[in-house]
């Protein structure tokens, strides 16, 4: 269709893009963003652009992605807990100040002749224009107003973003216990001399630490000074004497906003305003981005606005929710991360990469075998011979007691083994239904049970949420810990026995 008119509420990352990709694609159409805020003024410090990003963008406007890619400053990641640290290399992941990432997106939007207007704030009723793009951010008032059937997840775990003026050499993970609790950062490089700092707890240690009551006495458009000093002794180490930064800095949980539809009328919800991913996947600009590019191209291809939007939507809701779902699973790990600092660095990052089913571990000891050998062997006391590491894994033998298993796939449970089964669907291993098998699971060992064997259905989600409940029950009961699943789920049942979520794996019958 030829788009006479467009208004795009937002002047965010989403917005912009979407503006110079239409101008670009249809330069006779007048587009025009709506920013409340001024062009200099924004919340947070870096995002992350990996390299599937990079190469979306590049595809679509080569122009802008070369001056991110000048902007941004590519770094490596590492994790450290408790004096240990180990790295994984990342040839294209650049971290971006989002001033930066703003700055470059609004110069390329008013170069293609997008006009800018700053300083108000806008309602899309107001707009006389055939289009009306909603790109207003995880608060949108439009998705609040509209007929979206939109839905909200609120976070367990707390997160503040600053930052620090210097440079990291790489990202980095890093847990620090003090006698309220644990507290981890996500840390990354994004110019010559700032990093981000992300750091996280759960909702005991944050009241421990009296931020409840500091969060409520922060004004909204101020930082919570008290959290940022107290956080900068906690991170002294990491932060190498540098202080933290505020930028109206406080405790939050994340929320995760769904809906059942994108459009209204002539509105279309794009980025944050239709959905977010949890920060740990690093994704929420990405999805913003290519939710422009998917728009503007159905505008192109088809006749009328309804049509453009169902295509738009069919285009991005698979890869939207796709990654929401690989977002929930990296949420709850986080979230429960204090549970896994018994294990060794190596094994740890194993854990971590794998977490959400996203990484396979062959691809990852691919790029990283001096981090898959170490985790091998701290699972095996033994190093991987040259070959397939998943076979390898599945094949190690296990003392437990006094019963020796040639190898990690169970046939059947042995004579003299009590095992307790669990069938529960569970989709949050750490709710209320995971809390329950847990104390069921206490209440078997005191009644002997020598371990437990988690069954269910065979699809691949499935087995990826039992594991992380047998994960759960491993740590919090302790026994032998068995898995079910089918062969083709191989490779996360061996990804789960090198990241210490369980002992013994068995394979069922495929998914029918
Ligand atoms: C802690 C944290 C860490 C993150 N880390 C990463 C990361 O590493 N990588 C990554 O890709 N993403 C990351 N994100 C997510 C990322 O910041 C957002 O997903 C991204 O900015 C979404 O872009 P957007 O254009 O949809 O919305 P936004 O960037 O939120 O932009 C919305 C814009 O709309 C404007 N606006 C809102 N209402 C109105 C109105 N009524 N009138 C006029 N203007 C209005 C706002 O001022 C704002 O400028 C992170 C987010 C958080 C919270």
């Amino acid at each position: 269709m030829q788009v006479r008119r467009a208004a795009v509420l937002g002047g965010g990352p989403g917005g912009l893009y979407a503006a110079r990709l239409l101008k670009l694609a249809q330069p006779s159409c007048e587009v025009v963003v709506h920013e409340q805020g001024d062009p200099d003024t924004t919340f947070g410090f870096g995002v992350g652009l990996a390299a599937g990003t990079q190469r979306k963008l590049e595809a679509a406007d080569p122009d802008t992605l070369r001056d991110l890619v000048v902007a941004g400053c590519r770094h490596d990641m590492t994790m450290s807990v408790g004096g240990r640290m180990t790295r994984v290399r990342n040839d294209r992941l650049i971290g971006i100040a989002r001033t930066e990432l703003l700055a470059v997106l609004q110069r390329h939007a008013e170069k293609a002749g997008v006009r800018i207007e700053y300083g108000t704030r806008r309602g899309t009723g107001e707009f006389d224009a055939d289009v009306v793009i909603a790109a207003d951010g995880v608060s949108s008032a439009t998705r609040a107003a509209g007929d979206f059937g939109e839905t909200i997840d609120v976070g367990r775990g707390l997160y503040l973003w600053c930052g620090a003026d210097f440079a990291l050499p790489d990202a980095l993970f890093a847990p620090v216990e003090t006698g309220h609790g644990v507290f981890v950062t996500h840390a990354y490089p994004y110019s010559g001399g700032r990093s981000t700092f992300l750091i996280e707890t759960d909702e005991e240690t944050w009241r421990r630490a009296g931020f409840d009551r500091t969060t409520d006495a922060t004004p909204p458009d101020a930082s919570d000074a008290t959290s940022l000093r107290y956080l900068e002794e906690v991170f002294a180490g990491e932060l190498r004497g540098h202080p933290l930064i505020g930028n109206r800095t406080r405790w939050t949980r994340f929320r995760t906003v769904r809906c059942a539809r994108w459009s209204d009328g002539r509105t279309v919800l794009l980025g944050d305003a239709a959905h977010t991913a949890h920060f740990s996947v690093g994704s929420g600009t990405k999805l913003a981005m290519e939710d422009a590019i998917a728009l503007v191209e159905a505008l192109d291809q088809e006749p009328d606005v309804g049509s453009a939007y169902a295509r738009y939507e069919a285009t991005r809701r698979p890869a939207v929710e796709r990654l929401q779902e690989l977002a929930r699973r990296s949420r709850l790990w986080w979230e429960s991360f204090p549970s896994r600092l018994h294990l060794p660095v190596e094994q740890l990052m194993v854990a971590y990469m794998t977490r959400a089913g996203n990484v396979p571990l062959d691809r990852f000891a691919e790029g990283n075998p001096d981090v898959v050998t170490a985790a091998a062997e701290q699972y095996a006391k033994a190093p991987p011979p040259a070959g397939d590491l998943v076979d390898w894994v599945l094949d190690q033998p296990l003392r437990h007691g006094e019963t020796e298993f040639p190898h990690r796939v169970l046939p059947a449970v042995p004579d003299g083994l009590t095992v307790t089964e669990f069938a529960d669907v569970v989709t949050d291993p750490w709710n209320k239904t995971g809390d329950d098998v847990v104390a069921r699971a206490r209440q078997a060992r005191r009644d002997g049970a020598d371990g437990f064997r988690f069954a269910g259905p065979a699809d691949r989600l499935a087995v990826l949420t039992r594991l992380d409940l047998a994960e759960r029950v491993r740590t919090e009961v302790g026994g032998l810990i068995i898995v079910d699943g089918p062969a083709s789920a191989r490779a996360d049942l061996a990804a789960g026995l090198i990241s210490g979520r369980c002992d013994l794996v068995s394979f069922t019958e495929e998914e029918a």
